[in-house]
C-alpha cells in the first residue's frame, strides 16, 4: 500500500498548512446533502484555507436513502423522528 499524503501549501506565504478542523459540515443541518470540508490553518500566517473533505466513508441510510458520513448519525433521520410525535395534529 503505497499512499502519498497531499501537502497543502500556503497560497499566501507558502508555508506548510495544518488541518485544523477535518471534515467540518458546512452549512445547515437542515440540508440533506452537506458538503464536509477539511479546514487548514498556516501556522506562519494564520491564513484559512478550505478544502473539500474526502468523502471515503460515506454511506447510504436504508431508512430514507440519503448519503452520510459512517461516523454520523443519518441527519435526514434524526430530523424525522424529532417531527414526528412532537408534532401531531
Ligand atoms: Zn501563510
Ligand atoms: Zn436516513
Amino acid at each position: 500500500m503505497c499512499k502519498t499524503v497531499m501537502k497543502r501549501l500556503c497560497p499566501n506565504c507558502g508555508a506548510e498548512l495544518e488541518l485544523a478542523v477535518k471534515s467540518y459540515p458546512m452549512g445547515s443541518a437542515l440540508l440533506k446533502e452537506r458538503f464536509h470540508a477539511d479546514v487548514y490553518c498556516c501556522p506562519n500566517c494564520q491564513k484559512i484555507e478550505l478544502f473539500a473533505s474526502e468523502q471515503k466513508d460515506m454511506v447510504v441510510c436504508p431508512v430514507c436513502g440519503s448519503s452520510h458520513p459512517a461516523h454520523e448519525k443519518c441527519v435526514t433521520c434524526a430530523l424525522n423522528s424529532a417531527f414526528d410525535g412532537s408534532h401531531t395534529n
